[in-house]
């Protein structure tokens, strides 16, 4: 069968939710690039499906960091190597409307994990299903008002307007449509996500989000930062064993140099 037989995915699209200066040593990879540092960005995806139907991947951080940079961590251990630079273009209302769409017309939100680069407008999408990891939906719970560097936030129950959020609890690897597949990815945070794509001209592409923050993480099996550090490496092995099999593409969480190289909306990936 043909790629484009097997998916409902019509196009993948790149979304620039802002950045942040990064000491990659302090946030990325101890003991591998002490003291280097690199403007790294905070990505989103959009899906859009064959129906119609469109499905976007995180939220990026709270829009708060546009007038306030250090909002939802000032003080905190990682703060002196994480130094978000926001502008009003990186609002995702701002860049989902240069794609011409509001968040009423994402049917799906699909929410990786909840640090506060990836969950943190959720409060925008009372018409989505939020799609969440079990595990991470519970740390979640557990959670602060506030979600900082790595440490999962707490996800609101409802809409700005008052509105209940719907969310999709999941567990393991769960198949949303045909061509896209989300890969139960944990250690980076409990009940992380990652997602397999087949598109219908690119083929398989890996969203890695941030079980591999970068090629350097993975050139030098790096995957310290997060909640459990060896679990961590099994679900980064495992996605490295899957491009391997499926002959995928991977884009990595959080790649300064790769960021480069991405096409971004609108323009996208088929
Ligand atoms: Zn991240």
């Amino acid at each position: 069968m043909s790629n484009a037989a097997r998916t409902s995915v019509k196009q993948l699209r790149v979304l620039d939710f802002g950045r942040a200066n990064i000491d990659l040593g302090a946030v990325m990879a101890p003991g591998d690039l002490d003291g280097v540092w690199a403007i790294c960005a905070f990505p989103a995806y959009l899906i859009d499906l064959a129906d119609g139907r469109h499905v976007l991947v995180d939220t990026g951080p709270n829009r708060r960091h546009i007038r306030e940079p250090m909002y939802e961590f000032a003080g905190m251990p990682l703060a002196e190597g994480l130094q978000p630079q926001l502008t009003d273009a990186d609002d995702p209302l701002n860049r989902l409307a240069e794609v011409g769409l509001t968040p009423a017309d994402i049917d799906m939100l699909i929410l990786t994990h909840t640090h506060f680069d990836h969950a943190g407008n959720a409060d925008e999408f009372s018409a989505s299903e939020i799609v969440i990891h079990q595990d991470a939906y519970a740390a979640a719970l557990d959670a602060g008002q506030r979600g900082y560097a790595h440490k999962p936030g707490r996800i609101p129950e409802f809409a700005a307007d008052g509105t209940p959020l719907r969310y999709r609890l999941v567990a393991g690897d769960t198949e949303l449509v045909p061509g896209l597949t989300l890969l139960e990815t944990p250690g980076h945070a409990p009940g992380h996500m990652s997602i397999l794509l087949h598109l219908p001209e690119t083929g398989a592409v890996i969203l890695a989000i941030d079980a591999i923050y970068s090629a350097a993480n993975r050139r030098f099996g790096n995957y310290k930062i997060g909640a459990d550090p060896e679990q961590g490496r099994a679900s980064a092995e495992r996605l490295i064993a899957l491009e391997g099999r499926e002959g995928a593409w991977m884009i990595y969480g959080h790649d300064p140099d790769q960021w480069q190289e991405l096409l971004k909306a609108p323009e996208g990936y088929r």
